[in-house]
């Protein structure tokens, strides 16, 4: 489930052991891959490299990190990413060298890049054009999974719809949920509009454990122009020099973090936030991306993509202050995993984005994602060929279905919205009790009204993202009430400081009632 980094990539893998098919809601270049822009870390230089690029990642992580799974991310991304390049994707070159840049909380230069700011977009292309060469992977594209097939305890398939509502189902020996994030249950986001969690959200009715839900990571600076879509402006660019600056022209960063810009992601995000929020609805001010005084970088070729996006609203690197917020971006949380990504429930993988090996901790190192797609995307593929024996006894079988109509559709894009505003408001990059209780009781009233709407028989691609959406927000809502103390991503404004003693701990939602706190 799922066309992204970590769904190819086990594609590729599983090829070597059966059929394949892959299934994505979209055309195969619509993921949150296909969206990176700064790069992909991992470490080239050997074995102190490696030993570097681990202690970033625990260190960003907030005491979270599960040293297991950032051992293995560290040691056997370089074997992936050379194997990558091998099959055909380039990353940017000077004098045949690889180039490297160097994003937050990286103690050095070790981010590839493609294209100078799509590098998503070219890991895509050369995963999806090494799986389409395999004659055992088949694509469904424009479909969504709306369902897990469960026998005798174990997921045994899945449930399909396709863009001209025809549902079918597919057994299958094992299930890879690498459905990515789900930004989507944020008003303002980085992520696409696929980015609806319902890989999590499938796997938790199917019985699986959630794990880290409250750590929702937001990036500092996604563009903030009415109207416009919160399009993202990498960490790159800081990492090439740009300063964030307030209305008074102030570099604010200064008051925040030795490290500046350049400081961790949540740190810089929530400077912004404060800088740009102000006490009271209304009292906005804008916040800026300045790389004016940056010399000896043609910006427009570094940052292609991005200059292009920018021009589009009259704006250019070398001259303008660029107007940013902060946006969700990337869910550290997800379908708690073993290292080769086998989730609670016999029969169910997980890898990437929707997956929770607790690689990231509290806070995920920027640029680790990707690479975490590539290894953990090739373990789970590994693992399922190794634990499910008996084939599949159909194939596929059609299935009657109930469309919602648009009248319905309609009104259920109006619970998103307040859903969507709802998370913004009470769960975002500044949390408190109170707000995170209201906000519950405003998502208790959207899920209401869209089961209202919804007939049980009915299936559409909207009702499934609206259920995701409810099933990933109540999670978030819950682990973040749960722990009272402030880590990484996760901001508690009554309970500031971080709790060694009672938090060091992962938070999991689906083994017992309620929220519990375990060591792994
Ligand atoms: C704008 C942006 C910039 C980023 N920049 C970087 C970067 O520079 N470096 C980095 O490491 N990370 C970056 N990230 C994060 C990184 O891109 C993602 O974490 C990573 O690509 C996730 O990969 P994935 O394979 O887990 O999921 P995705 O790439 O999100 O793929 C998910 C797939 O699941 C499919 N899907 C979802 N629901 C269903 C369903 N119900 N049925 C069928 N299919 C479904 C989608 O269609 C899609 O194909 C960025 C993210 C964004 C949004």
């Amino acid at each position: 489930m799922g066309a992204g980094v970590a769904g190819l990539r086990g594609a590729v893998e599983l090829a070597r052991y059966g059929t394949v098919l892959v299934v994505t809601k979209e055309a195969l270049a619509e993921s949150n891959t296909h969206y990176a822009q700064g790069g992909i870390a991992v470490a080239l230089e050997g074995r102190e490299d490696v030993a570097l690029h681990l202690k970033d990642t625990v260190a960003a992580g907030d005491g979270l990190v599960c040293r297991r799974a950032a051992e293995v991310l560290v040691a056997e991304g370089p074997q992936r990413v050379e194997e990558l390049i091998a099959w055909g994707a380039h990353f940017d070159r000077e004098s045949g060298r690889l180039l490297r840049t160097r994003e937050a909380a990286h103690s050095v230069q070790r981010i590839l890049h493609a294209d100078g700011d799509a590098t998503g977009a070219e890991i895509s292309r050369s995963l999806a054009a090494m799986a389409r060469a395999s004659q055992a992977i088949r694509f469904c594209e424009w479909t969504t999974v709306t369902g897990l097939l469960e026998q005798e305890g174990c997921v045994a398939g899945v449930r399909l719809l396709d863009r001209d509502q025809r549902a079918w189902s597919v057994d299958a020996r094992a299930v890879l949920i690498a459905a990515g994030g789900a930004g989507q249950v944020f008003s303002d986001t980085t992520n696409p509009a696929v980015a609806t969690g319902d890989g999590i959200a499938l796997a938790a009715e199917a019985g699986a454990e959630l794990a880290d839900m409250e750590f929702y990571q937001f990036h500092p600076t996604a563009l903030f122009l009415p109207g416009a879509p919160r399009f993202l402006l990498s960490e790159a660019l800081r990492g090439e020099g740009a300063y964030l600056r307030n209305d008074r022209g102030e570099r604010f960063m200064e008051r925040h973090h030795p490290a500046l810009e350049l400081a961790p992601r949540d740190v810089v995000a929530r400077a912004v936030a404060r800088e740009g929020f102000g006490k009271a609805a209304g009292d906005e001010r804008p916040v800026y991306l300045d790389m004016r005084h940056v010399r000896g970088i043609d910006l427009h070729k570094r940052f292609p993509g991005i200059s292009a996006a920018l021009a589009r609203y009259g704006l250019d690197l070398h001259r303008d202050l660029i107007p940013v917020r902060p946006a969700a971006h990337y869910l550290m949380g997800g379908i708690r995993t073993d290292l080769d990504g086998r989730t609670s429930v016999s029969g169910l993988f997980a890898a990437g984005e929707a997956a929770c090996t607790g690689v990231h901790g509290a806070n995920r190192l920027a640029s680790n994602s990707l690479l975490e797609g590539l290894v953990f995307g090739a373990r789970a593929a590994k693992a399922m060929a190794e634990s499910v024996a008996a084939p599949a006894n159909r194939e596929a079988s059609t299935e009657d279905s109930t469309d919602t109509s648009r009248q319905e559709e309609e009104l259920i894009d109006v619970f998103i919205w307040e859903l969507q505003k709802t998370m913004w408001k009470h769960a975002g990059l500044l949390r408190d009790e109170t707000s995170l209780r209201e906000g519950s009781a405003e998502l208790a009233k959207c899920e209401t009204g869209i089961e209202r709407i919804a007939q049980p028989e009915n299936t559409s691609r909207r009702l499934r993202e609206a259920r995701s959406l409810c099933r990933v927000a109540s999670a978030i809502l819950q682990s973040a009430i749960a722990r009272t103390e402030s880590r990484g991503a996760h901001f508690r404004s009554d309970y500031p400081r971080r709790d060694d003693e009672h938090f060091l701990k992962h938070s999991v939602l689906g083994r017992e009632p309620g929220v519990t706190f375990e060591q792994w």
